[in-house]
């Protein structure tokens, strides 16, 4: 994309974007949402690439949303760095940008909620109690604002991205969900908004999840089908590294995210591990050859 590429659009309200967007679907646009919590990494970037290809004009959303936060502390420290975000999102070519504020989002009397079923009880559900009902609020408000044709996700955020898919389902929301594959560091680490909190001793070791994950891939490709021991191997690779602390790692149906004994067709191991106050989130796509 050039330097030189116009602004995007701002809006703080859902009003205001609406309205836009709105004229944009007159005017025969297919409009992309990209949905984030800004502090843009090439992760979001890619799924803007992504985004380009998949209509006329890419809307990027930058919220940090109260809602689904469970630690007061995460939320504070959590990075907002909008010029930086702006400036990114004018070289991705996006055509707008909606980054309204909590209170705006969340006006004084609001009460509505969406209520996700039983996708987002296990794993990080079980973990951050009230997480997905905050992602499906929230992401339901947003494709209320917008109104896009498709919007897109990352596979990063693999339970989020289940959720989303059968909330557009279940609620008849008419929205091409997209997923895209998880952008990674030369290491393997996935990106993420929260590695720039990591020390950089915890940083160097945070390099144990992808490589837990890969382990569980090649066991799985040398014949273990048994999940108990597939995810033994993973957790002792966490286990091995001392700066980690494993909150799960978990082998799952990849549609229904309920436990497996045997991996007989596809599946998906998923972890989250913390590296002192940081919690990373990683997960990878397993198929036996
Ligand atoms: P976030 O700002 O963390 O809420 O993420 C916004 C979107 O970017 C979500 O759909 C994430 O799944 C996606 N995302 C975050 N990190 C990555 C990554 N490393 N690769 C691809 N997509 C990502």
């Amino acid at each position: 994309m050039a330097l030189d590429a116009p602004s995007p659009e701002v809006f703080d309200t859902p009003a205001a974007v609406n309205s836009w967007c709105e004229h944009r679907r007159l005017h025969g646009a297919r409009l992309v949402l990209v949905p984030t919590m800004g502090a843009l990494h090439a992760g979001h970037l890619h799924l803007m690439d992504v985004a380009r290809g998949l209509g006329t004009d890419v809307v990027v959303s930058i919220f940090v949303n109260p809602l689904q936060f469970n630690r007061a502390d995460d939320f504070a420290k959590y990075p907002r760095p909008i010029d930086g975000d702006l400036a990114a999102c004018a070289r991705s070519g996006v055509a707008a940008v909606y980054a309204p504020t909590a209170g705006v989002m969340y006006p004084p009397g609001f009460q509505t909620h969406v209520e996700p079923g039983a996708l987002a009880d296990p794993l990080e559900g079980a973990g951050r109690p009230g997480h997905f009902r905050g992602v499906a609020t929230v992401v339901c408000k947003l494709f209320g604002a917008v109104r896009p044709h498709v919007a897109v996700f990352g596979q990063k955020d693999y339970q989020q991205l289940a959720v989303v898919r059968q909330m557009v389902t279940d609620l008849d929301m008419q929205i091409d969900v997209v997923s895209v594959p998880t952008v990674r560091e030369p290491d393997g680490l996935a990106l993420s908004s929260r590695n720039t909190r990591l020390s950089p001793s915890d940083r160097a070791a945070a390099v144990c999840v992808p490589q837990a994950l890969a382990a569980v891939a090649e066991a799985l490709a040398a014949g273990t089908r048994d999940v108990a021991a597939l995810e033994a191997v993973g957790t002792a690779r966490i286990a091995a590294e001392r700066r980690a602390r494993l909150e799960y790692l978990a082998v799952v149906h990849p549609d229904t995210l309920q436990p497996l004994a045997d991996v007989v067709d596809r599946a998906v191991v998923t972890t989250a591990v913390w590296f002192g106050d940081v919690r990373l989130i990683d997960n990878r796509l397993l198929a036996p050859q």
